[in-house]
Parts: structure tokens; C-alpha cells; sequence
């Protein structure tokens, strides 16, 4: 049996997690470990002290961790669960940490679709399973036909994707507790297939959304019937700004980083909308990005 000595070298104190989300906000987390490969993962976790608070990240594109940081671990998926192989004509898996651009790409390559929507989403599998992200009209869990998950204790196992219910932006995983390792992710046979329809499709968006400013896309899940950002501009918001933080003049429904700003101006200005939208159409808006951390 290991002990928590023999992860040192792949363990980084009081790491400061504005260095790991697209806003580029976030205080320091306590213990940030960045596995060499799944079993490397599982046998971390099996030494953690029991109640060890744990919290699994991506490309951080859809996070905000507040001022005063995680106190807890942060596991990196990026770093260690990068496996991705093709079982069969239309069946592969991927690990968790593997960017949706690139799973798309060889996809693409494998002759396998539709996949150019993942390539629209700028995080890895595991965030993308974790809230059913979609893009271009397509989804994430349609594909799915089972994952590896593991609990806090480092125990995996097989679980079909029937177990889960999912819908706009959400799942409903069937235990509490569970993260992501792996999926195996079904596509259609496409032989011939080009990157052309992918890269149209991210041309298109860069028209109308500030891509390459730091954000976490879109802030708000948009209600039954509209659409967030249309509430947003009508409430005349496009371009207000707390701090540091603005709403982006491209795109209503992006609060873009001009810099220097903090999690608490980002809640601030996403209060300050929920509030503003509220009193001028009576509609309720829901945050889509995950907030954790603690509070200074
Ligand atoms: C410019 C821009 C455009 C975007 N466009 C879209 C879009 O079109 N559609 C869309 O759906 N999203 C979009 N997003 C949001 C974001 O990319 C997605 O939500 C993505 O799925 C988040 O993945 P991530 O790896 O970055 O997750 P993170 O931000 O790192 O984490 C998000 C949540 O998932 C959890 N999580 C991550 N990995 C695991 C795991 N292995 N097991 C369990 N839980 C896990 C985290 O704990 C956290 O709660 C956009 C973001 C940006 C910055």
C-alpha cells in the first residue's frame, strides 16, 4: 500500500486556481494533484484521510472558484486521464480528461460523426458528461453508452448510461459521490468525412461570441421560449461593467475578464442581472457555470 509520500512529485500546494479556469479567477487551492494515469488516480484517492473534501476539474471553462480558493484537493483530470481508443467501427473510449476539440478531431479522422459539436465546447469529457454540455445543436450524453466512475475512496466501476436521466444543460446521476473516468461514446460511421462542417461551424461563432476573451461562455442557461442573452441586452446591460468584469458587448449572455477580476465582482454583476431581468420581464435566470470555493 502507497502512502500520500509517494504522490509528491505530482502535488502542488496553494496553487492558485486562476490559473486553471477560463475567467482566470480563483483563489489558491490547498492541494492540487495532477495524476500520472487512472490507476495512479485511484490509489491517490484510496490514501486520502477519509472525508478529504474532493473536487474533480477540467479545462475549468465552466467554473468560477471563489476569492479565497478550495480548501481540499483538486484533481486534474487533464493532466493524467488522456486515453483515447477505438473499440470498434463506430465505438471508442475516452477518458475524462480529454479535450472535446480533440476527441472531435479524431473523430473526424476515424471517419466517425456527428462529432463537430464537440469541438464547440472548450472543455474536456468529463466536464461535458458532468452537465450534458452541447453545441451546434448537438449533445453529450445521446452518445454515451456507459462510463467508468469512481467514487472518493478510489473505487471504480462500469455503469450504463441508462442509469443517468440528462436534459438541457443537467443529470441526474443515478448515486451521489461519483466522478467521471472514462466513457464509451458511440458515433455513426461517416466514411469521407472532412473537418470543413467543424470549421465552418467555429467561424460562424466567432462572428457573434468574444472567443479568446476570457469568460466561461455562455453565463446563464437560457429559459424555456428565450434566450438569456436576448433578456440581457433588452434590459440594456450589454457592456455593464463591476470591476473588472463586463458584460461583453459582442455577446450579452458572456461576462468577459477585462483583467484583473475577482469572484466576488463576477457575482456582483451576475446578482446585479438576475436582479435586473427579474424586475424588468419577470424571468427568472439560472446560472450555468459551477461556483465553488470558499468566501474571503
Ligand atoms: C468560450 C466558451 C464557449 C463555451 N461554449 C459552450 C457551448 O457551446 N456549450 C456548452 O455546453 N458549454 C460551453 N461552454 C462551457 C464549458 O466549456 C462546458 O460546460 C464544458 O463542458 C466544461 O468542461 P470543463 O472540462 O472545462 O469542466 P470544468 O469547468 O473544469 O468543470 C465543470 C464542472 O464539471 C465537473 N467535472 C469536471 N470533470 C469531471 C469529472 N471527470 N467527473 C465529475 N465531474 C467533473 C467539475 O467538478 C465542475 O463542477 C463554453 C465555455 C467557454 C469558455
Amino acid at each position: 500500500m502507497r502512502d500520500l509520500s509517494d504522490f509528491e512529485s505530482r502535488i502542488k500546494r496553494d496553487e492558485p486556481m486562476s490559473r486553471h479556469t477560463s475567467w482566470h479567477v480563483g483563489g489558491p487551492a490547498d492541494v492540487y494533484f495532477s495524476p500520472r494515469d487512472r490507476a495512479d488516480l485511484l490509489e491517490f484517492l484510496a490514501v486520502q484521510p477519509a472525508g478529504t473534501p474532493l473536487f474533480w476539474l477540467g479545462l475549468g471553462s465552466n467554473l468560477l472558484v471563489r476569492d479565497a480558493g478550495i480548501r481540499g484537493v483538486v484533481i486534474d483530470t487533464q493532466s493524467g486521464l488522456t486515453r483515447l481508443e477505438r473499440i470498434n467501427d463506430t465505438m471508442l473510449t475516452c477518458e475524462a480528461g480529454v479535450p472535446c476539440a480533440r476527441l472531435a478531431r479524431q473523430c473526424i479522422k476515424w471517419g466517425l460523426g456527428p462529432a463537430e459539436f464537440l469541438a464547440g465546447i472548450p472543455g474536456t469529457l468529463g466536464g461535458a458528461l458532468a452537465m450534458n454540455a452541447g453545441a451546434f445543436g448537438g449533445e453529450t450524453w445521446p452518445r454515451v453508452r456507459s462510463v467508468d466512475v469512481c467514487d472518493a475512496s478510489g473505487n471504480a466501476r462500469r455503469r450504463d448510461a441508462r442509469e443517468y436521466q440528462y436534459g438541457y444543460r443537467h443529470i441526474v446521476p443515478p448515486a451521489p459521490g461519483e466522478f467521471f473516468l472514462a466513457a464509451a461514446l458511440e458515433f455513426e460511421s461517416r466514411p469521407g468525412i472532412t473537418d470543413a462542417a467543424m470549421r465552418e461551424l467555429l467561424a460562424k461563432r466567432k462572428e457573434t461570441q468574444p472567443i479568446g476573451e476570457w469568460s466561461c461562455g455562455s453565463t446563464f442557461t437560457n429559459p424555456p421560449g428565450d434566450h438569456a442573452a436576448r433578456l440581457i441586452e433588452a434590459a440594456g446591460l450589454k457592456g455593464h461593467r463591476i470591476g473588472d468584469i463586463m458584460v461583453s458587448p459582442k455577446h450579452a449572455n458572456f461576462l468577459v475578464n477585462a483583467g484583473a477580476a475577482t469572484a466576488a465582482d463576477v457575482l456582483e454583476l451576475v446578482a446585479h442581472i438576475q436582479e435586473t431581468v427579474r424586475q424588468r420581464f419577470n424571468v427568472a435566470l439560472t446560472p450555468e457555470f459551477h461556483t465553488v470555493g470558499e468566501e474571503n
